[in-house]
């Protein structure tokens, strides 16, 4: 892996898109969120204007914009208000994609989620925060690794989870994957692997890493890429990235 510094004018010749993960790449890591019996208190998030400014910038320069988070549409239609005229969304590890008010479904998860939604649900435990809503896949945050749900989701051969240190996602194995929407999207803007460039810090990135031309890690210890940029620097590694690709171009 190269740090950032040495992307090149010449690496960036065939972007013609560039997929964002939100949470530690665009906004800090970390989601607040308290669940008491039915009602649940969920913080928004938003993005600041300088990100805001470098996003308008990049699509002035003809690059598509693509944020690909494990959050649902409400949320990321809130935290991204101000860029919704330049950016597509793709919620939900790959589930579906937002783009200019039309909805594209990629993955019907239905079948898989409904039986074992309620056995997660009866798990109790003092280290479960609460469910964030979502629509086709199952988050729980937790404080800490809940044993339980580990054991629940192991007996269940179609299901992955991955625990990302404050949540575990659940979805459908090989079905429900930023890597499956990636796919979805390079199909509806007719583009192929050598045009994306791709950035992420967390393991429901590391499919989506390995799909895209360029993969930029933005936290080496857990993703590897073809780039890195720091987790803890200066600037998020979101504004890092987009500060080098608009100095190139
Ligand atoms: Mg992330």
């Amino acid at each position: 892996m190269n740090p950032i510094q040495k992307l090149e004018k010449e690496h960036v010749k065939k972007i013609k898109m560039i997929v964002f993960d939100v949470d530690g790449v665009l906004v800090p890591r970390g989601t607040r969120i308290k669940q008491v019996g039915n009602t649940t208190i969920l913080e928004t998030k938003t993005i600041e204007k300088k990100q805001i400014e470098q996003i308008k910038e990049l699509n002035k320069k003809n690059f598509l914009i693509n944020i690909s988070s494990g959050r649902g549409l409400y949320m990321l239609q809130e935290m991204f208000r101000e860029v919704l005229p330049f950016v597509s969304l793709t919620y939900e590890n790959g589930s579906a994609t937002w783009h200019k008010g039309k909805i594209y479904q990629h993955v019907n998860s239905f079948g898989y989620m409904k039986d074992i939604f309620p056995k997660l649900r009866r798990v109790r435990s003092s280290n479960i925060k609460g469910f964030e809503p979502k629509e086709f896949i199952i988050t729980i945050h937790c404080t800490k690794r809940v044993k339980e749900i580990e054991k629940i989701i192991r007996g269940e051969r179609k299901l992955y989870t991955v625990w990302n240190g404050e949540a575990y996602d659940v979805g459908i194995k090989k079905y429900q994957t930023k890597a499956v929407g990636l796919r979805q999207i390079m199909k509806i803007f007719k583009l192929e692997k050598k045009n994306i460039m791709a950035i992420g810090d967390n393991h429901n990135d590391y499919e989506l890493l390995r799909e895209a031309g360029i993969a930029i890690s933005a936290d080496k210890s857990r993703l590897k890429g073809k780039f890195y940029v720091p987790l803890n620097g200066k600037f998020l590694p979101a504004d890092t990235l987009m500060q080098k690709i608009l100095s190139l171009i």
